[in-house]
């Protein structure tokens, strides 16, 4: 373009500056301000340029404008605005920051020539501002000097400025350049979190803040008081710190992954403090989230509940232990037990229970106080465990019943061992307060798994074993066996039945005669009750005697006996057999009531059967126990006429002579001695003494159970008064008796 240039020379003469770029030699390029004129010389015209470096300025004017850019961009950008004040502390530049979010609550322009504390403010006092004069005044930077006003809205607004002096190049001041910003939120987040971290500060629960990893960055008040660690010796250790080794195996691997897992966990701790003691705390632990919901800590809150756990480990220890001798109860037996079974099970092993229950231990409590008794029973628990392996269970159920508990057993034998132990216990006495005491127990046994697969069904039969043991003659033991559960089940529905089989109707009288040897004439019958069972037929007294006794239904039974064959003996009387006689059968209870003398009495006014028509068989142990009640009432009857009979005699132990105290008629001979008469030359001699005896006595000799030939023979050789027995006739019903005593003079007994 260099001759464009000259011919625009050409023209004009000369040309103002303008800018080109120029390759210099070195390829760089430069910029230039280029000025040319014409000149004359020598008559010849002539060009003439200047031509100036400008490269230099150019690169600082464009920093400059880059630079003021920049400025530009960070004002409006930012969340902060600047200001700028004169030198009279008067806002300077119009509207600064103007555009910035934070201040944009006000007008623009509204601060322009104003002081900062004539504008309204809400904060600090008069003083406040005063010592922050005092800093401008001084011509010092400052910064975070905090003041509030209320905005166009109303609504407090906090700020927070900082800035520095600006002076000339001759040192003069010049005003202030700042930057500021609004911190209203973040106050108020600052307070939320200071009311949230002193709550946690100060609350009674112990707090733990651990990362991720589970380092302490955080504990609080309550934690060093509970643990006994101060917060430095905490920060950046674990909580196991704390930890006690007492959880059970898989706890803290079910914590992580609980936790990790997001979600939280919550259980009982057993911790240990500083100085070794344990502690229980009510945990839970909550993992903390960051807003991409990744897990960045876990708080921990805790109770210290060690005064609930020991008042809940008193409860369940009295729950399950015995007051008195501190030992396991039923309760905790019986869990044991089951325990046991499940392990005998996988290790196919025997269990063994015992049943133990003191003979006669009411005794000792009636006679020399319940002090004494419960000593015993304490000093028993002690000598009880003695006989067991350690691992082995010894509990009270309560009373005087004992429970132990075998465990491991190979063979049976190993329980008689232990079996024979505790009975050997017993044989030295009990010395408790200068009593020597002598006590024996009865003992049950049941093994698992022959008597049973559950630990009920084991209580229940060594229960049963137990009292067959009682009923075996006390201080022994007993093993359970199947046909003991059949007894005891029979026993049972017998029981529940017999309540209802008077009410019912059920019982039926048999008779069987008695025949008086002399003449061979009938002079009595003995009436013989059955039941005759809706279930099990006619049941003779063997089957429910006893039980009827135990449960007392004996005593309105045997009224309805009394009646019933009081009646009919009356009819027969009064058919013709004058002389008739009825035996009745009383057992001990019967006679024991306090109203049996009375009973009898009605009867006898009721049936109106004359008073010697009646004879009462009552047995030697009635007239053993309780001599003088005895014999008051025998002889309250006897002198009414009625006659007695002292049955099964032999079996006893009274003597002919002790009988002679009391007001009887007639001995039975008990049908034992009779059976064996021919051959056993002892009874020969017995029987022949009962009845030499009974003779000189003046009493009756009545045979029972009289049923060969033989027999026969020998009784009436001997001087026997009467005999009974099946060789005669068996019990018959009312019916057949009635109709065999209409036969007796064409067909006789004895015949
Ligand atoms: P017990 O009073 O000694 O009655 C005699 C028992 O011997 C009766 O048995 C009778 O059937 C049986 N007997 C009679 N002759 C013979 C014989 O030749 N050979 C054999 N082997 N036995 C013979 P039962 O009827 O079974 O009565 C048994 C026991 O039940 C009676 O013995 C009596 O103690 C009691 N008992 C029967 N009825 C009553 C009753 O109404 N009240 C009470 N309290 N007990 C009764
Ligand atoms: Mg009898
Ligand atoms: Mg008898």
């Amino acid at each position: 373009g260099i001759d464009a240039f000259i011919e625009r020379l050409g023209k004009s003469g000369t040309i103002p500056g303008v800018e080109r770029i120029w390759r210099s030699k070195d390829g760089s390029l430069i910029d230039v301000h280029v000025t040319a004129s014409k000149i004359r010389q020598k008559g010849k015209k002539l060009g003439f340029f200047v031509a100036r470096d400008v490269t230099k300025r150019k690169q600082a004017e464009e920093v400059l404008r880059e630079s003021e850019e920049r400025f530009r961009s960070l004002t409006q950008l930012s969340s902060d605005f600047y200001w700028e004040t004169d030198t009279e502390h008067r806002f300077a530049v119009r509207g600064p920051g103007d555009r910035a979010s934070s201040v944009s609550v006000f007008p623009p322009g509204a601060h322009f020539g104003k002081t900062r504390w004539e504008l309204p403010y809400t904060s600090p006092s008069e003083a406040g501002w005063r010592e922050h004069r005092t800093t401008l005044d001084a011509h010092l930077p400052f910064h975070d000097f905090r003041f509030s006003r209320a905005a166009p809205d109303g609504a407090e607004r906090h700020f927070s400025i900082s800035a520095e002096p600006v002076f000339d190049a001759a040192g003069n001041f010049k005003g202030y350049r700042g930057v500021g910003s609004d911190i209203t939120e973040r106050m108020r987040a600052e307070a939320e979190m200071r009311k949230l971290s002193s709550a946690i500060q100060q609350t009674a629960d112990c707090v733990i803040i651990t990362d991720r990893d589970g380092v302490i960055e955080y504990v609080n008040d309550a934690f060093e008081r509970a643990t006994g660690y101060t917060r430095a010796e905490a920060l950046g250790r674990t909580p196991r710190l704390v930890k006690s080794g007492l959880q059970e195996t898989g706890f803290y691997e079910r914590l992580w992954s609980t936790i990790l897992a997001g979600t939280t966990f919550s259980e009982v701790f057993v911790n240990r403090k500083k100085n070794g003691e344990l502690y229980y705390e009510e945990k839970t632990i909550t993992p903390l989230r960051d807003c991409d919901g990744r897990i960045t800590h876990f708080i921990s809150t805790g109770k210290d509940i060690g005064e609930r756990m020991q008042a809940q480990e008193r409860l369940h220890y009295l729950a399950h232990h015995d007051a008195l001798t501190e030992l396991p109860n039923r309760v905790l037996f019986l869990d044991r037990l089951n325990q046991a079974l499940n392990r005998a099970h996988r290790h196919k092993r025997i269990v063994g229970i015992m049943f133990l229950d003191l003979d006669r231990f009411k005794n000792i409590n009636d006679t020399l106080g319940h002090d004494v008794g419960d000593a015993l029973l304490k000093a028993l628990a002690v000598r009880l465990h003695g006989c067991v392996r350690e691992g082995d269970s010894v509990a009270r159920f309560g009373g005087d019943e004992f429970a132990i508990l075998l465990e491991d057993i190979t063979q049976i034998k190993d329980v008689s061992v232990v079996a024979d132990k505790v009975l050997n216990a017993f044989t030295q006495p009990f010395v408790i307060n200068a009593h020597e005491l002598f006590i024996t127990p009865s003992i049950g046994i049941s093994l698992h798994p022959t008597d049973g697969a559950t630990g009920a069904a084991l209580l229940k039969n060594a229960d049963a074993a137990m009292y067959r043991a009682k009923d075996a003659g006390k201080n022994n033991y007993q093993f359970y066996s199947a046909d003991m559960t059949t007894a005891a089940f029979e026993r049972l529905t017998l029981e529940t039945s017999l309540r209802h089989a008077l009410a019912r109707g059920e019982f039926v009288l048999h008779y069987q005669p008695q025949i008086e040897l002399g003449t061979g004439r009938v002079i009595g019958v003995e009436a013989l009750v059955r039941w005759q069972h809706p279930e099990f037929g006619l049941l003779a007294p063997a089957h429910f005697i006893t039980i009827a006794e135990e449960t007392g239904a004996i005593v309105p039974m045997g009224e309805w006996v009394a009646r019933t064959a009081m009646l009919q003996t009356k009819r027969w009387r009064e058919a013709g057999l004058r002389q008739l006689r009825i035996a009745i059968n009383v057992s001990a209870r019967q006679f024991n009531e306090p109203n049996f003398v009375d009973t009898i009495a009605r009867l006898l006014r009721e049936t109106a059967l004359p008073a010697d028509a009646l004879e009462l068989e009552i047995t030697e142990s009635v007239i053993m126990k309780n001599a003088e009640k005895t014999i008051e009432r025998l002889q309250a009857l006897h002198s009414m006429g009625v006659h007695f009979a002292v049955d099964d005699f032999g079996t006893g132990y009274s003597s002919l002579s002790y009988l002679r105290r009391f007001p009887i008629h007639t001995l039975k001979v008990d049908q034992s001695f009779i059976h064996d008469l021919t051959e056993d030359s002892g009874d020969v001699e017995i029987v022949k003494t009962i009845i030499a005896m009974a003779r000189g006595l003046k009493l009756a000799v009545v045979a029972e159970g009289v049923e060969t030939h033989e027999q026969l023979v020998f009784l009436q050789v001997h001087g026997c008064h009467a005999v009974q027995g099946y060789l005669i006739s068996r019990p018959l019903s009312v019916e057949r008796m009635t109709e065999r005593l209409n036969q007796s003079d064409a067909r006789p007994w004895l015949g």
